[in-house]
């Protein structure tokens, strides 16, 4: 992609993003306005596949670049996440009814007790005439309060707990259905994500994603497209923390000099920079594999794994040479240390992503 592309997007988020981000993370999601404008701007209907996905690809840097990791995610889960799976495998009506950008979609995967663990779905879904409907609770949902539609997994088929996810399948509901209770879960980072607790009480489906009781098969190569979704937003958010302490730590004087004169400090920017570096190209690897249709599990998880944990790391450095005002509640450095933690366990723990990458090993 050229420069004028990214100069193109950075000015479209320079207006639509950067003036009101504050005001969202303090609201705790993305304003009808806010949702509204980025519909209009073309930035939320971008492809998720062929060469056409590069243009995505610099969008979700450039939207990690912000530094507001709770708008990128709720952009990510809405524009990339929840509707790839309607994309993919939902009927030509169902896109029709749902795939509208200015329609704010979200991802009900998790429950309480089922977030790395699968197995331990507890939301079922029975049938009824022509539909299903859908009763249980579903946790942590980016966009929960104003989700005009959900992405949601149950269990269709009673059976064993370890293979339950050949039993469960994807529906998509519609968000003003009767029998919704959505609850805030304000959550310590990504406060612009709107995450909430979603109750569905026997809501009737607007329809089944693909086949019934294929759950596991949809989501094993939807979830490699969102751990390059989030490696794409985690390497913008490394780059904007990394520009940040470089910048305070050759102005900021401690004992009559610049804190980079100090080699402790140079050295430990310099190594992040090159950590950064090295996933940033393996990230546009990857799309280029992605583009080709060959994005592969194991690269899409070590991205997702080395992408988020360096934000932890470059986070980190960037509160510690802040000194305490970059620990002071409404600093920058703060909130960038916050989210970069919740990077971290959305969208799968490092820990599992570790369990794959071995699994996957040669
Ligand atoms: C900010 C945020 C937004 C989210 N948004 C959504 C959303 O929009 N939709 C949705 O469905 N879900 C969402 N989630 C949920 C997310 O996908 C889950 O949090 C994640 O899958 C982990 O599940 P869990 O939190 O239940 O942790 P658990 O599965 O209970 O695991 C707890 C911890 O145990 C450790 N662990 C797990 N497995 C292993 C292992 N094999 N070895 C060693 N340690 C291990 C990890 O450190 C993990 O964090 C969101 C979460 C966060 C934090």
């Amino acid at each position: 992609m050229t420069d004028d592309v990214r100069q193109e997007i950075r000015s479209v988020l320079d207006a639509v993003v950067l003036p009101h981000a504050e005001v969202w993370e303090q609201q705790g999601r993305i304003s009808a306005d806010g949702w509204r404008a980025l519909a209009e701007s073309g930035l939320l209907s971008l492809p998720h596949v062929g060469p056409g996905f590069r243009r995505s690809a610099v969008f979700l840097e450039e939207l990690g670049n912000t530094g507001y990791a709770g708008v990128r995610a709720a952009i990510g889960v809405h524009a990339y996440m929840a509707p790839s799976y309607l994309r993919r495998y939902g009927t030509e009506a169902q896109r029709a009814a749902w795939l509208a950008p200015d329609k704010i979609a979200a991802l009900a995967i998790t429950e309480q007790n089922a977030g790395t663990d699968l197995s331990s779905l507890s939301t079922v879904a029975r049938p009824d005439g022509d539909t299903y409907r859908l009763t249980g609770e579903k946790f942590y949902v980016a966009n929960g309060s104003a989700a005009d539609y959900f992405v949601v997994l149950a269990k269709t088929r009673d059976g064993g707990t370890t293979r339950v996810l050949s039993g469960a399948s994807l529906f998509v509901v519609d968000g003003h259905s009767p029998g919704i209770t959505r609850h805030r879960q304000p959550m310590l980072g990504w406060r612009a994500s709107d995450t909430c607790r979603v109750s569905f009480d026997g809501v009737a489906a607007a329809g089944v994603i693909g086949r019934p009781d294929r759950a596991l098969m949809y989501l094993m190569p939807a979830l490699d497209f969102e751990r390059l979704v989030a490696g794409l937003l985690a390497v913008g958010g490394v780059r904007h923390c990394l520009d940040l302490v470089r910048a305070f730590v050759r102005s900021h004087r401690v004992h009559g000099d610049v804190l980079s004169a100090n080699q402790a400090v140079r050295h430990r920017l310099a190594d992040l920079d090159a950590q950064f570096e090295l996933v940033r190209t393996f990230a546009h690897r990857l799309v280029e594999d992605h583009c080709a249709g060959r994005l592969d599990t194991k690269a899409a998880t070590v991205l997702k794994l080395t992408a988020t944990e360096l934000a932890v790391s470059a986070a980190q450095a960037c509160v510690q040479y802040h000194g305490a005002r970059g620990y002071l509640d409404d600093s920058v450095p703060a909130r960038l240390y916050r989210d970069a933690m919740a990077g971290t366990i959305a969208a799968g723990a490092s820990e599992l992503m570790r369990d794959l990458i071995f699994e996957s090993g040669r």
